[in-house]
Parts: structure tokens; C-alpha cells; sequence
């Protein structure tokens, strides 16, 4: 049977500054993910709704992977990341996975990103 394509993990700080990341640790967030889970793998922009991080999602969105976006509210995401996707032939509601994972420990964000990749029917590899 084909193995199922992983997805990417991107998580995005909001500048490092953004009091809803203050209650994690994001090194020790984005490696337990990383390391844990089945993603293809992770890793931290720190501003993703910027000019720079619509050039970052215009390269890496070229490779076609599906993504996990852990940020700010899924419909403000839906909003920023819409036109990038587009202009990557993709639709951010089939090929983006968005995530709220301010306010969280990294307990909880870390629970929220392997429930979501469970939801997907990624059980093999979490248990
Ligand atoms: S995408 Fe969301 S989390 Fe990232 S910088 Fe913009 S508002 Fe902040």
C-alpha cells in the first residue's frame, strides 16, 4: 500500500513578541513535534502574514506538500494565506490544516497538532 504523503508543521511565532506564545516553549514545542509525530518536518517562521512570509509560502508552497499551520486564528489565516496558495495552484481550505495555538502550553498545542494529524488518519506513528 502507498504510504500516505506527510504533511509539513509550520508554526509562526507572530514576532517572538506576541504575548499568546509567552506560555510556551517553542524550541521544545517545534521538536517534540518534529521528533514525535509524523510530519515531514517542522519548523518556525516568525511572521508568516508579512511581505516576506508571503515570499517564504510562494517558494515553499512550489513543493505542493500539505501543510499544518499552527498560528493565530484559523480564519485570519484563512484571509493571509489565501492568495499564496492560489497563486501555488492549491486551496488553503483542502491543503491547509490551520491551527490556534495561542494561550496553549506546549502540552496543549502539542495535543492540538497530534489531534489534528489523527483527524487526518495519521494514527500510525502517534501510538
Ligand atoms: S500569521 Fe498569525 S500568528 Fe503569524 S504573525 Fe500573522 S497574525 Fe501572528
Amino acid at each position: 500500500m502507498e504510504e500516505k504523503a506527510r504533511y509539513g508543521f509550520i508554526m509562526c511565532v507572530c514576532t517572538g513578541k506576541c504575548p499568546g506564545f509567552q506560555a510556551m516553549d517553542i524550541w521544545d514545542f517545534i521538536n517534540q513535534v518534529r521528533v514525535e509525530l509524523p510530519v515531514e518536518y517542522g519548523i518556525i517562521h516568525p511572521q508568516l502574514c508579512e511581505e516576506d512570509g508571503d515570499r517564504f509560502l510562494a517558494d515553499f508552497l512550489q513543493t505542493h506538500r500539505k501543510v499544518i499551520v499552527g498560528a493565530c486564528a484559523p480564519n485570519m489565516q484563512k484571509k493571509m494565506f489565501k492568495q499564496a496558495f492560489k497563486d501555488a495552484g492549491l486551496d488553503v481550505e483542502k491543503d491547509c490544516v490551520m491551527l490556534d495555538i495561542r494561550d496553549m502550553t506546549n502540552e496543549k498545542a502539542f495535543e492540538k497538532v497530534k489531534q489534528a494529524l489523527i483527524d487526518l488518519g495519521f494514527e500510525e506513528g502517534i501510538f
